[in-house]
């Protein structure tokens, strides 16, 4: 088992050494960890944010677990330069065209959901959002309308092979936990989502097993703070699934405990957590490690086949948590370490 462990930058090798700590508790066999170095910190070593030998790194490993990217010093480069491109890159390098973000109930924090404490306890969905088409990859431009006027325009746009395995990667993610599919579109007006509608029925015929619901997304939004608990898994295109995923983290909690993963049509992945690099605390050993402890988490569940590993670091960090550790981001003052030690010692009590 090959881990290329990309930290980057702000709070980034901060939080990633813990989830680094806890992966070494596990003794799993074979386990090898590579460096390299993405974002910022590679810009400044290397003159360019995604350095080819990080690449080879990448290609070379079976996941990847990545920190953050950004920072205040980089807001002069051109576009290319900039840290952000590292993860744009290795996205497009791997063919990393499925993003899935998990949001469940933990319970220690059901009082910081931004939902009622009864609603908040009953969420454990998973969003799989397409992440390679849509309107970030369609022609786009502005132009002058014959009245004069400037004219934004961002082309919407999927091909069946791109819905098609994107409804693969939903439909397998529902089979392993044993759960249903909705399908999110606004097929009621776009010809894409219509597309999109057509194929998940097409590819729903290969899981006879798996229960498919279709929902308009302005209802799926309302339906995730109303009643968050009737989803299982989600599958939507990049832009809906852009906002349903930031609105499902809220309805669970903290920003420091949601974890992601991208991942091409091998489930080989790219595991970090949904927050950046918070250059604002980055440095004090402050962050709260725990969305990166998870991130390591779900990359033993979906790229290496080790769910009974991804269980215990899972019930560790619910441990930790019940236990009344906090940081700052959650009302407390527990540092970096402190939380990633608490997390340790449930490993080791289990
Ligand atoms: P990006 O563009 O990289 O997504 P962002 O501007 O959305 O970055 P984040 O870096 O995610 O911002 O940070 C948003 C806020 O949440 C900041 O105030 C930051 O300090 C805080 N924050 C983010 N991650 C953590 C964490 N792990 N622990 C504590 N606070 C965090
Ligand atoms: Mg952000």
């Amino acid at each position: 088992m090959k881990i290329a462990v990309f930290a980057g930058d702000g709070i980034g090798p901060e939080v990633t050494a813990e989830a680094v700590r806890v992966l070494h508790a596990l003794d799993l066999p074979g386990l090898e960890l590579i460096d390299g170095l993405v974002g910022a910190a590679a810009w400044r070593a290397t003159g360019h944010p995604l350095p080819s030998e990080t690449i080879a790194i990448a290609k070379a490993s079976d996941a990847i677990l990545f920190g953050a990217v950004g920072d205040f010093d980089c807001d002069h480069l051109e576009r290319h330069l900039r840290p952000e491109q590292a993860i744009l890159g290795l996205r497009r390098e791997l063919g990393l065209f499925a993003n899935l973000r998990p949001a469940k109930t933990i319970p220690a924090l059901v009082g910081h959901s931004a939902l009622r404490p009864e609603i908040a306890s009953s969420i454990d969905l998973l969003i799989v959002r397409e992440l390679n088409g849509d309107v970030y990859f369609g022609e786009k431009g502005m132009r002058t309308t014959p009245a004069g006027l400037r004219q934004g325009y961002d082309v919407m746009a999927y091909d069946e092979s791109e819905v098609r395995r994107i409804a693969h990667v939903a439909f397998r993610a529902a089979r392993a936990r044993g759960g249903r599919l909705c399908s999110v579109d606004k097929a009621n007006v776009l010809e894409t989502s219509q597309l999109w509608r057509d194929v998940m029925i097409e590819v729903s015929a290969d899981y006879p097993d798996i229960a498919l619901e279709h929902m308009y997304v302005d209802n799926a939004a309302m339906q995730l703070v109303k009643d968050p608990g009737k989803f299982d898994v989600v599958v939507t295109g990049n832009l809906f699934g852009d906002i349903l995923s930031d609105q499902a983290s809220m309805c669970v909690g903290s920003i420091g405990l949601l974890a992601s993963a991208s991942l091409d049509a091998n489930d080989k992945g790219l595991y970090e957590p949904i927050h950046g690099s918070a250059p604002d605390i980055a440095g004090k050993g402050i962050a709260n490690p725990l969305a990166t402890i998870l991130s390591a988490a779900m990359m033993l569940r979906y790229s290496l086949g080790q769910a009974a590993a991804a269980d215990r670091i899972e019930a560790a960090v619910d441990a930790a948590l019940a236990s009344g550790l906090r940081s700052g981001d959650l009302g407390g003052s527990a540092t970096t370490r402190q939380m990633g030690d608490a997390v340790l010692e449930a490993l080791a009590a289990q």
